[in-house]
């Protein structure tokens, strides 16, 4: 299955390139590869029990659990049943891949649970082409939302300000080979301007308030769903914010509760 849309490779800015506002230095890393190639690698996942060569069917089990709590749009329950949750995480949390809790990653960040992330991306997805534009997710992580975006858009741009997550992450999708992921080490405070205009933009990690640039950065018609602060009384509450760029305007909605890490600004 070719994942590039051979018309947007034209468009896609030269690497590597530089994050402009804070001379951080951008690598991508792009590689091709057919879904069918993922059922083989880390042979350790084999020996762990439960968790293994039946991997699938416990996916399956997630995505039947992700439909009961209201999701609904087959591309993003698709996408959830084939990238393989368990392969982005350390060794010893292998077996609580599947179920719907956030787990640690390292540097005390985090990998959402199931249930957000799918959430998230409906959000980003509703209403709109089977296959989104160009995406930009900030806070790569350990790649496991960049791996689900890119079977749902044609381009994803990925930031993380932490260096040794950055790595991992490039690790953790080397062997699916995704040509149309484009893993970036930066801040993502002033967004990525050469990928834009954005038909969506993804945070995974929550500010004060969305950084305007951001929003300038969102095409016209394109979604950005971003945790933010409930508000300064609110004690470290955040919501999940859905803003829409139309040719009147931005439409903020302010959606549930979340709980995600701190977005920072800078780069270690
Ligand atoms: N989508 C990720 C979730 C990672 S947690 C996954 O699937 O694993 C959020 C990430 O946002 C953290 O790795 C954190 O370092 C990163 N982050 C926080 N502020 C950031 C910023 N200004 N720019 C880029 N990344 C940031």
């Amino acid at each position: 299955m070719a994942l590039l849309n051979p018309s947007s490779v034209k468009s896609r800015p030269g690497f590597p390139a530089k994050l402009a506002s804070h001379g951080a230095s951008v690598t991508p890393a792009r590689t091709a590869i057919t879904t069918g190639q993922l059922a083989s690698q880390r042979p350790i996942i084999k020996a762990v029990h439960g968790v293994g060569l039946d991997s699938s069917a416990v996916r399956q089990s997630m995505v039947a659990k992700l439909a009961q709590q209201g999701m609904t749009i087959p591309a993003v329950l698709q996408a959830m049943g084939s990238i393989e949750r368990h392969r982005f995480v350390d060794t010893a949390l292998v077996n609580q891949a599947y179920e719907d809790t956030s787990l640690p990653i390292g540097l005390g960040q985090t990998i959402s649970k199931p249930g957000v992330v799918c959430r998230m991306l409906e959000l980003l997805h509703q209403g709109r082409p089977a296959r989104l534009g160009r995406v930009l997710e900030i806070g790569t992580g350990c790649g496991y939302q960049a791996a689900l975006l890119s079977l749902l858009c044609t381009e994803v741009y990925s930031i993380e300000r932490l260096r040794a997550l950055h790595d991992k992450a490039r690790d953790n999708l080397r062997h699916l080979r995704l040509a149309n992921v484009h893993l970036l080490f930066g801040d993502g405070m002033p967004g990525y301007a050469r990928g834009a205009p954005y038909a969506g933009i993804i945070a995974a990690a929550g500010g004060e308030a969305v950084p305007q640039a951001w929003i300038d950065q969102l095409a016209v018609g394109g979604r950005l769903v971003a945790p933010v602060s409930a508000g300064a009384s609110s004690a470290g509450k955040q919501v999940l914010l859905v803003i829409d760029k139309t040719s009147q305007g931005v439409v903020q909605t302010v959606m549930e509760g979340v709980y995600f890490v701190p977005l920072k600004s800078g780069i270690a």
